[in-house]
C-alpha cells in the first residue's frame, strides 16, 4: 500500500470520526488494495494505518453515531439477521427452488452518504448497493442448499432495508420471495366446436360473479386454457395461469390435425418440479373428447412471444364445409383457383378490436371436394392473419377476391376447422 492510498484512507477515517466499517472503506478502496473482499481491504488498511480493529456495537441500544457513518453497521445486520428471515420466510410459504439472486432495497440516507463520500474524496467504485447484494449472496449460497444463477432464477429474494433507521420499528428488515413463472409448452387439439381458447369472464359482471352466470364469473364454463391449467395449477400449487396461444381459432372452429402451439405460464408455483407426464395422464382423462394437449415440456420465458411473432413462413391450413346460396356444378370449383393473392380489409365482426386497414395474404393452395350441388368442402393452405370465413363470404365486399364472388353466388362457411399451424 503506497503512501499516498494511507493518507487517503487517513483522511477519510478522520472524515468520519472513525466510525467507517471495514466493508465500506475497503469498497472505497476496491480499485487500488489487494483483498479477499472489501472487509478484507478495510482490515488491512486499519492494520497498516496502525489503527484499532473496527469493532460493531454489542449493545441493544441503537446508537446511530456508534455506527458506521454510511451504511449504519448494515453489513452486520446482514451477517446476523437476514439469513433467519429468509429462512422463516421459505418456510412459511413452504417454497421449493433451486436458483435465487438477491435484490435489495435501501434506505435514501445511506444510498446518500456513499454517494456523497465518493464525491468528496473522488472515489470511482461500486455503489454500496452491489456489495449489500453480493454479501448476501454469499451467506445464503453458504447456508442454503439453492444457488445463485443469475440467468435462470426461480427466485428473486428481495431484503428491504429500507426503515433501518427509523427509531421504535419491530421489525426494521423485510423480506420478500418474488417467485419466477414457470412456462410449459406443448400443442393443443380442440376436438368440438363451442369452447374458448382462454379463460373467458361473464360479459354481465366481468367476472365478479352474479346470477347470469352461476356466481362462476365465466361465459363460458370450460376452456382450452383452463382443461390444462386447473390440473398443473394443483401440481404446482400455484392460483394463476395465463394461456398464450400461438394466435387463436374462434369458438366455433376445432383445431385438429397436429394441433396449435401454446406455452402456458404458471405464477409464483410453489412447486417447479411438477411431473408433466403424471399431468397429461390426468388431464387427458379429464379433458377426454374435448381437448388435448401434446409434447408437454418446460420451456423459457422468451417462447411466450416467439410462438406469437407471425412470420412470412407461418402458415396454417383449414378444412372449410362451404354452403352456397344457387346449385354450382363439380367444375365449377376450377374456379377456386383462381383465389391466389387476397386484399382483405379488417372484418366488420372484429373491427371494433382491431385497426381498420387492408392486408394483402396468400393462399398457398386450395383443394376442394365436392358434396352437393350446394355444398362443397375446401382443404385450404394460407400465409397466417387471413381470414377464412370472410375469404369465403367476401364480408361485403371486404375481401377480395372471394369464394363468392369467383362462384358468382353467395356462399358461407358453415363449419371450419385448423388442422394445421405452422411456426418457425
Ligand atoms: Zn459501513
Ligand atoms: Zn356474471
Amino acid at each position: 500500500m503506497n503512501q499516498e492510498i494511507l493518507n487517503k484512507a487517513s483522511q477519510l477515517i478522520n472524515y468520519t470520526n472513525g466510525k467507517i466499517c471495514n466493508h465500506c472503506l475497503g469498497r472505497k478502496f476496491s480499485d487500488c488494495v489487494e483483498g479477499n473482499g472489501n472487509e478484507d481491504r478495510g482490515i488491512k488498511i486499519r492494520k497498516a494505518l496502525n489503527l484499532e480493529p473496527y469493532t460493531y456495537n454489542e449493545s441493544d441500544e441503537d446508537n446511530k453515531d456508534e455506527k458506521c457513518l454510511i451504511c449504519n453497521d448494515i453489513f452486520e445486520d446482514i451477517n446476523s439477521k437476514v439469513l433467519d428471515l429468509v429462512n422463516e420466510k421459505i418456510e412459511s410459504i413452504k417454497l421449493n427452488f433451486d436458483t435465487f439472486v438477491v435484490g435489495c432495497k435501501l434506505a435514501k440516507e445511506i444510498v446518500e452518504k456513499d454517494h456523497e463520500i465518493s464525491d468528496e474524496f473522488d472515489f470511482d467504485v461500486e455503489i454500496i448497493k452491489k456489495e449489500v447484494n453480493r454479501e448476501i449472496g454469499k451467506l445464503l449460497e453458504a447456508n442454503l442448499e439453492q444457488s445463485v444463477d443469475f440467468d435462470r432464477e426461480d427466485v428473486l429474494v428481495m431484503v428491504d432495508f429500507r426503515r433501518i433507521l427509523k427509531e421504535n420499528i419491530e421489525n426494521p428488515i423485510k423480506v420478500r420471495l418474488q417467485i419466477n413463472p414457470i412456462f410449459i409448452e406443448g400443442r393443443y387439439k380442440k376436438l368440438i366446436r363451442g369452447i374458448p381458447q382462454t379463460k373467458w369472464p361473464c360479459r354481465k359482471c366481468k367476472g365478479r360473479g352474479c346470477e347470469e352466470c352461476n356466481f362462476t364469473g365465466k361465459q363460458y364454463m370450460e376452456s382450452v386454457e383452463e382443461l390444462l391449467s386447473e390440473t398443473v395449477l394443483k401440481h404446482a400449487q400455484a392460483y394463476e395461469a395465463k394461456f398464450h396461444g400461438a394466435g387463436r381459432e374462434d369458438i366455433d372452429v376445432r383445431m385438429l390435425g397436429t394441433g396449435r402451439p401454446f406455452v402456458l405460464e404458471i405464477k409464483e408455483p410453489k412447486i417447479r418440479k411438477i411431473n408433466l407426464d403424471k399431468i397429461s395422464e390426468e388431464v387427458a382423462e379429464l379433458a377426454k373428447g374435448k381437448t388435448e394437449y401434446l409434447n408437454l415440456k418446460f420451456t423459457q420465458r422468451k417462447r411466450k412471444a416467439e410462438i406469437k411473432v407471425s412470420s412470412p413462413e407461418t402458415f396454417k391450413v383449414y378444412r372449410a364445409l362451404v354452403k352456397c346460396e344457387d346449385s354450382i356444378t363439380e367444375e365449377d370449383l376450377d374456379k377456386l383457383q383462381s383465389l391466389n393473392m387476397i386484399q382483405q380489409r379488417t372484418p366488420i365482426r372484429v373491427s371494433h378490436r382491431r385497426a381498420d386497414k387492408i392486408r394483402e395474404k396468400e393462399v398457398k393452395s386450395i383443394e376442394a371436394k365436392f358434396i352437393d350441388s350446394k355444398t362443397f368442402e375446401m382443404i385450404i393452405k394460407t400465409e397466417g392473419g387471413l381470414y377464412i370465413k370472410e375469404l369465403i363470404s367476401s364480408d361485403e365486399g371486404r375481401s377480395r377476391p372471394s369464394v363468392s364472388e369467383v362462384l358468382n353466388t353467395e356462399a358461407i362457411c358453415a363449419e371450419l376447422d385448423v388442422i394445421e399451424v405452422g411456426i418457425k
